[in-house]
């Protein structure tokens, strides 16, 4: 584990609940002797740890911000460049070029937990965090089904639902389910912090409306901006919405259209359905495309899938 804060930490104590060997390294020393405390295997020495993965053949997890990526998969490439490689980032088209200029992508599949909180840092991690959310395991073209496979038990351990999807729609879906909302809440919070007395009013809709604004700020900054080319599009779609909704509130006092989209789109997502993804095989012709298409048709796995080679 490259990093154990909030997700990287929660995956190493889930990973160790779920009774698999797991040791890390973190760059602040308090992060470390934090998880050496708390009775875990970690270190500041990124070397010694990357040659540990090396000799052992880890799968190596990625659990730090965007930009700390390229600095990280130098030392990769030196030292353990044939491990299992995957990542825990909120995008994924801009990891996979950095994986790519690194010459990484042969063992590398991308993943991402839908989990988190507004808190980071080692203390803030918990091993219940995975626990029935989606964790988006990539399906790009390249992926190596060993490393899925891998990849997919991994998230499985740590208590997720495994969604298979190609890096470009994650990002796409990302924008409007995540990125979207930290601009919105940021939004609503300085609008609502210039009107006087606001703060002194505000429940329930503010404190949920605003709930991911009080992420740090680097971090938002790092998963929206890295997501730039699909962010782009969700904004100017809310503009359209809000200014349409704005014009017809100045002209007819009515917010009828909006408001009863939103609230039919809302109920389709209280009743989306999940269904179980048991049929492929990992490996078999055509598997990337087929759990791309159940992933995009709300499949989840919940438990791990044959893969060819354990079938033979
Ligand atoms: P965090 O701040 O809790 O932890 C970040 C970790 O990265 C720390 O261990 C820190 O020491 C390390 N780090 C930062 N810069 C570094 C550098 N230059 N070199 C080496 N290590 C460095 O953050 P987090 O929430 O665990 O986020 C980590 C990753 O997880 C990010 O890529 C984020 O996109 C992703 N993620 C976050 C959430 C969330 O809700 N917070 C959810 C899903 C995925």
């Amino acid at each position: 584990m490259l990093g154990l804060g909030l997700i990287g930490g929660s995956i190493m104590r889930a990973a160790k609940a779920a009774g698999r060997e797991v040791f890390g390294y973190n760059r602040s020393v308090e992060g470390a002797h934090a998880a050496v405390a708390d009775g875990f295997d970690a270190s500041t020495d990124l070397t010694d740890t990357l040659t540990r993965a090396a000799d052992s053949d880890a799968l190596i997890v990625l659990a730090v911000p965007m930009p700390a990526l390229p600095g990280l998969l130098a030392h990769v490439r030196d030292v353990a460049p044939n491990c299992p490689l995957t990542d825990v980032t909120s995008v994924k088209t801009a990891v996979l070029r950095e994986i790519d200029a690194a010459g990484l992508l042969h063992r590398f599949v991308g993943g991402h937990p839908m989990a988190g909180t507004a808190d980071s840092g080692w203390a803030a991690g918990y091993a219940g965090l995975f626990t029935r959310a989606p964790w988006v395991v990539s399906v790009d073209d390249h992926v190596d089904p060993e490393v899925w496979t891998l990849v997919m038990t991994l998230a499985l351990d740590c208590g997720a639902l495994v969604v298979p999807a190609k890096s470009d729609e994650h990002d796409a879906a990302a924008a409007a389910i995540s990125h979207l909302p930290h601009l919105l809440a940021e939004a609503l919070a300085v609008a609502a912090g210039e009107v006087p007395l606001a703060f002194a009013l505000a429940a329930g809709s503010f404190r949920d409306g605003t709930r991911v604004a009080g992420t740090a700020p680097d971090l938002v900054r790092a998963m929206c901006e890295g997501n730039c080319t699909q962010l782009l599009p969700a904004v100017d779609r809310v503009i359209e919405l809000l200014s349409r909704a704005r014009d017809s509130l100045a002209s007819h006092n009515s917010l009828a259209e909006l408001v009863d989209a939103g609230h039919a789109a809302r109920t389709r997502y209280d009743s989306f359905p999940r269904s179980d993804i048991f049929t492929v095989v990992i490996g078999a012709e055509n598997w990337r495309e087929e759990l791309a298409a159940a992933g995009r048709a709300g499949g989840v796995i919940r438990s791990a899938l044959p893969s060819l080679d354990s079938r033979r």
